[in-house]
Parts: structure tokens; C-alpha cells; sequence
């Protein structure tokens, strides 16, 4: 059973998995690189759960209780004591990589590690740490409080007992667990990503505008948000990175990325999380950009 659990990774991603962890009970330290990060993760962890309480959802209490659950912090030493570290860094493999290397001489004998990757190989990433046994895919969707979805990925050496206990930890956080084989990108952003990616040819080839297209979608497929929109939501950086781990884990041109996602990204014009993507979210309703 799962009761202490380690972040590693405190942006959109880490801050909602903290948010639901705690909120189940259980006992959060979550970590970063940037001090800045972890001060962002926790505000935004206590205003979404405020929002939560303010529609009836939970009690103020347990707001209270779930934020005095969380610890924060930019030492690996802290989860000596986890029962299991979720990593949900930076997608990208060489970052992810040095994160494991550094981390499992911290961790006890028993300890769990799952990854939150949106596409990296569970196999490739579990052979870096000294336990492939009990090392899982454990993919959240964004935004995690509010997404049903967990999708579980065994790599190849995943132990029953890692996949059943990481299992039981996503049905306690009121999750509905999809397994998925440890191939490219799972089952969500294998087929998501590349509808994003066609999207953005689409706004590259003049076919629509970013207004256009997103309404397209929303009215024409009855899709919540448009793909751009969501794009802007993901972080355009996570979307080149698996369109890339598809091109590259596939070799099939068919998920080259966008030259257009490929420039929004060099421009550090990342979506929500930078201010600006394909919509600009400075003022108070984000405007196309295009
Ligand atoms: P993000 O950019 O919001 O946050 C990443 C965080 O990782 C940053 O705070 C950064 O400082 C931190 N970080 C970088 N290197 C680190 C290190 N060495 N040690 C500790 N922290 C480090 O990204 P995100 O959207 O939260 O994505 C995180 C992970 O979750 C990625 O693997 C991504 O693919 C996955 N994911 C993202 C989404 C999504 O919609 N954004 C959905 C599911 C899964």
C-alpha cells in the first residue's frame, strides 16, 4: 500500500498529482530544480482546491488537511521514506534520465517508481534505475484533479505486484485505470498528438485560422476544446517532444512534427504555462494570435 508519495517535477503535471494524492490522504513531498516552481505548485494547488471547496466538492477542512500534507523541497534525500516516487519532470529522456540516476540511491530497498512521461519508452527508462521490477508508466491527464483517466504502461520487466499496487493507488485517487503496451506514446497521444500536429499544419498551410480551426473542432467533432487550445493547454513544448519520440520510435514521416510547432517552440512561445502559444493569455480572454 502505498501512504508516502514523492514528486519529482512541480509544474502543471507535478502540482496536480499533489493536489490528488493529498486530497486522498496520503502523505506528498514534492520536488524541483526551481524553488520558484514549488512556491508556484503550492499556491496553485491551494487556490484549485479552495475553487473545489467554494463549489461543495470538499469541505474547507479538507482543504486545510490536504495542504498540510504536502511538503516541499529540492533534495532527493527527502524520499528516503517514500513508498513510492512518481516523476513528472521535464519530457524530456536525457532530463528524466539523470533524475533516476540521482535518485535511487535515496530510496529504500521496497520503494516504487513510476514515470508521468506522455511517450518515453518505460522499458528504456526503467533499465536506468537499479529496480525494472518496480518501475511503471503511471500517465495522468492534465488538468489532474478534474481528468478521470490514469493510463498504466508496464515496461517490459514491470513486476504484477508494481502494476497492482499502482493500480490500487489510481482507483483510490478516483481514477479510471487504460493499460496501455509500453509502445510510443501510449494510446492517448498516439492517436491526440497527431490530431494536434495535423491542426497545426492545418494553421501552417492556410487552410483556417487559429479561430477557425479550433471552432471547427469544437462545433464539427463536439470536441470540449479545440486543438490549438488544448496544444496552448498541454504546452507546446510536451507536444514536439512526443511527436518527436513518434517520429523517431515509429520511423514513419507520418508524425513529423510541424515546422510551425517546431518555430512557436524555438520562440519559447510555449502555450498557457508561457503567457503566449497560439493564443496570447495576457489580457483577460486569450486572443488568437493568427
Ligand atoms: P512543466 O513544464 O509544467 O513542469 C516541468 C517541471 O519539471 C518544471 O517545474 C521544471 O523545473 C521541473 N524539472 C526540470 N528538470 C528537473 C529536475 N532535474 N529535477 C526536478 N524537477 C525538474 O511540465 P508538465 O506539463 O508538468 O509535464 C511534466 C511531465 O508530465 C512530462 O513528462 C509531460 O510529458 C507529462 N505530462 C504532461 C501533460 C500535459 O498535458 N502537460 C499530460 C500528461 C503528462
Amino acid at each position: 500500500m502505498v501512504q508516502r508519495v514523492g514528486i519529482i517535477g512541480a509544474g502543471q503535471m507535478g502540482a496536480g498529482i499533489a493536489h490528488v494524492c493529498a486530497l486522498a490522504g496520503l502523505d506528498v513531498h514534492l520536488c524541483d530544480v526551481q524553488e520558484a516552481a514549488l512556491s508556484n505548485a503550492v499556491s496553485s494547488i491551494e487556490r484549485n482546491l479552495a475553487r473545489q471547496a467554494g463549489r461543495g466538492k470538499i469541505a474547507d477542512a479538507d482543504v486545510k488537511a490536504a495542504m498540510a500534507r504536502i511538503s516541499t523541497g529540492q533534495d532527493h534525500a527527502a524520499f528516503a521514506d517514500s513508498d513510492l516516487v512518481i516523476e513528472a519532470a521535464t519530457e524530456n529522456e536525457a532530463v528524466k534520465r539523470e533524475i533516476l540516476k540521482a535518485l535511487v540511491p535515496h530510496l529504500s530497498a521496497t520503494a516504487l517508481i513510476a514515470t508521468n512521461t506522455s511517450s518515453i519508452s518505460i522499458t528504456r527508462l526503467a533499465a536506468v534505475t537499479d529496480r525494472p521490477g518496480k518501475f511503471i508508466g503511471m500517465h495522468f491527464m492534465n488538468p489532474v484533479p478534474i481528468m478521470q483517466l490514469v493510463e498504466l504502461i508496464r515496461g517490459i520487466a514491470t513486476d504484477q505486484d508494481t502494476f497492482l499496487v499502482v493500480k490500487a493507488l489510481a482507483e483510490k485517487l478516483g481514477k479510471t485505470v487504460s493499460v496501455a503496451e509500453d509502445f510510443p506514446a501510449f494510446i492517448v497521444n498516439r492517436i491526440l498528438l497527431p490530431m494536434i500536429n495535423e491542426a497545426v499544419y492545418t494553421l501552417y498551410e492556410g487552410v483556417g485560422g487559429v479561430e477557425s480551426i479550433d471552432t471547427a473542432m469544437r462545433l464539427g467533432a463536439n470536441h470540449p476544446m479545440g486543438p490549438l487550445q488544448l496544444a496552448d493547454f498541454i504546452g507546446l513544448d510536451t507536444c514536439l517532444s512526443v511527436m518527436h519520440v513518434l517520429y523517431e520510435g515509429l520511423a514513419d514521416s507520418k508524425y513529423r512534427p510541424c515546422p510551425l510547432l517546431v518555430k512557436y517552440v524555438e520562440a519559447g512561445w510555449l502555450g498557457r504555462k508561457a503567457g503566449r502559444g497560439f493564443y496570447d493569455y495576457s489580457g483577460d480572454e486569450p486572443v488568437p494570435t493568427r
